[in-house]
């Protein structure tokens, strides 16, 4: 079996891992070479991981990397693919230019996937000759660590699409929840939910980011709170998440002023060492001074 991956940066190499890892044949490909080179070291990296922790053997991880071939050609690194999934940027016209022309160049029986996170999935199928072989595909960061997969259903996607789909999220040792193509699929609409009305009660005055992540933490288990999540997405990103489902879904999606604010004052969380919380070297050392 061949995957062929086409975009090789966060996620795109780390699907390609995956890929590997499970037996797959994988040809990963990118318009710059130099994102070639980074991806083959991280992918190098996260396999040594594996091996310390117990994951693979030395064979193991060396046979997956000889399983991955990089290339800036898209026909070599679609043909004779079974599956070509596409990570390029989240731009809806570049998304339709690459699976259109791998379309053209895979075989007929090959499955497309996209690991968009946020476009809609019908929508990238409307330009493709078959949109029925179109499946959304949406991998979560870090795609070695992160045991899930969305299998997003667009209108046109086929029943043998979705189950092929289905099938290779197995094999890749993942568990895939099969959604509509709906704003924000499952998971980013209830993420976004509970991280907006989190926001919302530190602007009235609830509680103070501390209390309401503990509570999420420790009254409901959850691993992180939503505010330190906020922090590691960036508070940027929440920003653009939420302006796209109020546009969707509507008013309750609606961006508080006070993430509003902090994303014009730079203040993005973890990636600029401010947000709800103080980040360094990766940890949240304290909570962000006017919260104090
Ligand atoms: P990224 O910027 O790290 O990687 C995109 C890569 O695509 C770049 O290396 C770029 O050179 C390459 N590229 C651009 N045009 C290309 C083309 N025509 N052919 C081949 N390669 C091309 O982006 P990313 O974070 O990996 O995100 C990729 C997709 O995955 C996006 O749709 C994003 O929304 C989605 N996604 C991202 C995350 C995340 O946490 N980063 C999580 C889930 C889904």
């Amino acid at each position: 079996m061949k995957l062929s991956v086409i975009g090789a940066g966060t996620m795109g190499h780390g699907i390609a891992q995956v890929g590997a890892t499970a037996g797959y044949e994988v040809a990963l490909r990118d318009v710059d070479e130099s994102v070639l080179e980074d991806a083959v070291d991280s992918i190098e990296e996260n396999l040594g991981g594996a091996i310390a922790r117990d994951k693979l053997t030395e064979a193991e991880a060396a046979d997956a990397l000889d399983r991955i071939e990089t290339t800036v050609e898209l026909e070599s690194a679609v043909e004779g693919a079974d599956l070509v999934v596409e990570a390029v940027p989240e731009d809806e016209e570049l998304k339709q230019e690459v699976l259109g022309e791998a379309e053209l160049l895979a075989e007929d029986q090959a499955v497309l996937a996209t690991n968009t996170s946020s476009l809609p999935v019908t929508s990238i199928a409307s330009s493709l000759d078959d949109p029925s072989r179109l499946v959304g595909l949406h991998f979560f960061n870090p795609v070695h660590i992160m045991a899930l997969v969305e299998v997003v259903v667009a209108e046109q996607t086929s029943d043998d699409t979705v189950a092929f789909a289905e099938e290779f999220v197995e094999e890749i040792g993942k568990t895939a929840v099969v959604v509509e193509d709906a704003p924000g699929f499952a998971t980013s609409r209830l993420g976004a939910a509970q991280g907006v009305e989190a926001i919302r009660m530190v602007q009235a005055g609830v509680a103070a980011p501390a209390a309401i992540d503990d509570g999420m933490e420790l009254g409901y288990r959850h691993p992180m709170g939503p505010l330190q999540l906020t922090d590691v997405v960036g508070l940027d990103v929440r920003l653009d998440i939420l302006e796209h489902l109020r546009e969707e879904l509507g008013e309750r999606f609606r961006p508080p002023a006070l993430l509003r604010r902090k994303v014009r004052a730079g203040k993005l969380g973890k990636k600029t060492g401010e947000g709800f919380y103080v980040w360094e070297d990766g940890e949240a050392v304290a909570v962000a001074e006017e919260f104090r």
